[in-house]
């Protein structure tokens, strides 16, 4: 009898479910409504609501949950959540296995993202990558020989904080400069209402009807793709620092890939090639002769499908 493992992705907005097998695929899938971060009893009831709708019928072993923020994986607690209000110090795990029964695992959503491309794409037979993902945030995650390099506090691969700008803007964790606050969708964004402000000539406003609340990501994807001037510069920039720091973690671990995955990178179609040329151009010749450079083979379901793997290996006594 096949063995099946949920896999849950909490994000800001939604939390996304996945029932896979040991092979990664799909029989079924759910989300939940994330709503008001603050309502604890509300989240957790939808959660196990959901879990009991979808374990229905299926030979469920485990569950594996990945979850922005710091996380004490041995415990199985949710240190403190970017996303979630309530989960600050919370024993996530021991309230989802009291309420279904069914062991469960908890890691950070970048490390399941990773794990989900180590067993399903871009990490197959890869002895060294470097998980990258760019969308909101930027997160990252290193694997070696099939395990996740995870530091002493679980805190490895937090790429997104880098300083790249010593007196930049005042990031999330309290820094300044951070990578994350140069180069995340946000900060594409705000480059191009800068600009607007200085009075740059841009298609945009007529796009959003001169309503600079309504840029997004994704318009100035499409505009950067008609040539708007400055749409590319904003992209270019962000790019550029990507690039950039591709090439300290090719400098740093001559790693086998670099896998670069988030909603943002989705998007990027021709321009994801500038990362690599960026990268090149900082990186010392031989590690950048010997690393590929690549987009995610999993998608939005990474960590979600990550998560359920990680839960099934975990169960069996193997360490990622
Ligand atoms: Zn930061």
């Amino acid at each position: 009898m096949s063995e099946f493992g949920i896999g849950i992705d909490i994000g800001g907005t939604k939390i996304l479910f996945n029932l896979i097998d040991e092979d990664g695929k799909v029989f079924k899938k759910g989300f939940v409504k994330t709503g008001d971060t603050n309502e604890e009893k509300r989240i957790i009831e939808d959660m196990i609501k959901m879990i009991n709708s979808i374990k229905e019928g299926f030979n469920v072993e485990s569950i594996g949950i990945g979850c922005a923020g710091f996380i004490d994986y041995k415990k199985g607690v949710v240190i403190k959540s970017p996303n979630i209000n309530f989960l600050e110090n919370y024993p996530l795990k021991n309230i989802i296995e009291d309420n279904v029964k069914i062991p469960t695992f908890i890691d950070n959503d970048v490390k399941m993202g990773a794990i989900g491309e180590l067993f399903f794409g871009e990490g197959v037979d890869s002895p060294f990558f470097i998980f990258l993902t760019l969308g909101t945030g930027i997160g990252g995650a290193i694997v070696y020989k099939n395990k996740l390099i995870r530091g002493m506090n679980n805190l490895a691969g937090e790429i997104g904080h880098i300083t790249l700008d010593k007196e930049g803007i005042f990031c999330g964790c309290g820094k300044r400069g951070c990578f994350e606050k140069l180069s995340s969708g946000g900060s594409i964004k705000d480059y191009v209402v800068q600009g607007i402000k200085m009075g740059r000539k841009t298609k945009i406003l007529d796009k959003v009807d001169n309503d600079i609340q309504k840029i997004d990501t994704i318009i100035i994807m499409d505009l950067a793709f008609e040539n708007d001037e400055l749409c590319v510069e904003a992209v270019l920039n962000s790019l550029q620092y990507v690039g950039l720091v591709v090439s300290y973690l090719i400098n740093i671990f001559n790693p086998d890939k670099i896998i670069i995955g988030g909603g943002l990178t989705k998007g990027l179609g021709y321009f994801f090639n500038r990362i690599i040329d960026f990268a090149m151009l900082y990186s010392l010749k031989i590690p950048f002769e010997n690393v590929k450079i690549v987009k995610a083979g999993l998608e939005i379901e990474a960590t979600s499908i990550g998560a359920g793997i990680y839960g099934l290996k975990m169960i069996k006594g193997d360490e990622l």
